[in-house]
């Protein structure tokens, strides 16, 4: 498995002393920032998320029926240790918990775009404090982590609070619960695209919910999760496995569950828009406009504008795509208008399809 992004080796223990260290000193607080954002990672002057109390517990939250559940309880069938073999946390009363020193465990299937569903607890006895307390991460693709900490009445830099897009965007609120309680976050994951040269053409999107409270609103990550570096993205496998953080404490996780996307139809407009388009030129636009009555009553006008033709409609310039001298389309709604000529050549009927109704109108006297 080629997790190359991930920097599980370099993070816990020893470097947990040095980030101490240097956490203390002003350096970090220039404001020379260099990412899209304004601010370095874990700048001690980010605003702190405002504590949200969250709504009385639903969890267990029952998977849908196209869910792909990954953990149930039962084992870890699914899941593997970073060098492809078993996963080393350990299940207990139908719970897993990850175990100091066994290293991050990873979906044996890899994913793209998910919904994901997953319900931890931070150990109940509080052990440490700051990033030391009840640590551990939700990685998406195996690169972008939203992080799972106690981050109950436990102060820490704002962009690694549980809910954080590690070291990048601080949740919006704090809606954790006390430590030992189950917890839920429910992710929506948009994988990052790219084109056939490697260059990026959509970042990755996240959306994370917190105990049912928005905490993560559609941001789009600079990059993969790093630590103390700045990584931008790099093409890769298109499919990656999800994965769980070991950072040294002992936190449990349970009914652990994904639905997979369809692609995003914003990155990747499922339908080419209006593939013909053709030039109405104005000797034949004049042909066109006027006054048309309707069959049922009433008045329609086309009418041209800076080389455009428009269907006024109740006072409402539709803007008429031109698929040839008869037909037209609609810019934005689902619909078509086709014209008759007379033996002049100039526009004497119209046929309004729209909504699964068609209305005739015939050009004025
Ligand atoms: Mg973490």
């Amino acid at each position: 498995m080629n997790i190359s992004f991930s920097l599980s080796k370099q993070r816990p223990r020893l470097t947990v002393l040095i980030l101490a260290l240097i956490l203390g000193s002003p350096f970090l607080r220039q404001s020379d920032a260099q990412l899209p954002t304004g601010w370095k990672a874990h700048d001690l002057d980010r605003v702190p998320p405002q504590v949200v109390t969250p709504g009385p517990s639903n969890l267990p939250l029952a998977a849908p029926s196209d869910a792909i559940v990954l953990f149930d309880g039962t084992s870890l069938d699914l899941w593997r240790s970073e060098n492809n073999s078993p996963a080393k946390w350990i299940i207990q009363d139908g719970v897993m918990e990850s175990v100091p020193g066994s290293g991050y465990i990873f979906t044996a299937k890899s994913f793209g775009d998910v919904q994901l569903h997953v319900e931890w607890a931070a150990p109940a006895k509080v052990e440490g404090n700051g990033q030391g307390r009840g640590n551990s991460g939700v990685f998406l693709q195996g690169l972008f982590e939203v992080q799972v900490l106690d981050s109950f009445e436990n102060t820490t830099y704002a962009d690694g609070q549980a809910g954080s897009i590690y070291g990048q965007f601080p949740p919006l609120v704090n809606a954790s619960r006390k430590p030992g309680e189950w917890q839920a976050y429910d992710i929506v994951f948009r994988k990052p695209t790219f084109g056939d040269d490697g260059k990026l053409l959509n970042p990755a999107r996240m959306t994370v919910l917190h105990n049912g409270v928005l905490i993560q609103d559609g941001v789009r990550p600079l990059g993969p999760t790093s630590w103390l570096q700045h990584h931008p993205y790099t093409k890769g496998e298109e499919l990656r496995p999800l994965s769980f953080q070991d950072h040294g404490n002992p936190v449990r996780y349970r009914n652990i569950w994904l639905r997979e996307l369809a692609a995003d139809s914003i990155q990747a407009p499922e339908k080419p828009y209006d593939p013909v388009i053709v030039e109405i030129p104005a000797d034949q636009q004049a042909k066109i406009v006027g006054k048309f009555v309707r069959d049922s009553g009433g008045i329609w006008e086309i009418v041209s504008k800076e080389g455009k033709l428009y269907l006024s409609l109740s006072g409402v310039p539709l803007e008429l795509v031109p698929h040839s001298q008869e037909e037209f389309g609609l810019k934005y709604t689902a619909g078509k208008l086709t014209l008759n000529y007379d033996s002049t050549g100039n526009a004497s009927a119209i046929q309004f399809f729209m909504g699964g109704e068609t209305m005739h109108a015939s050009r004025a006297p």
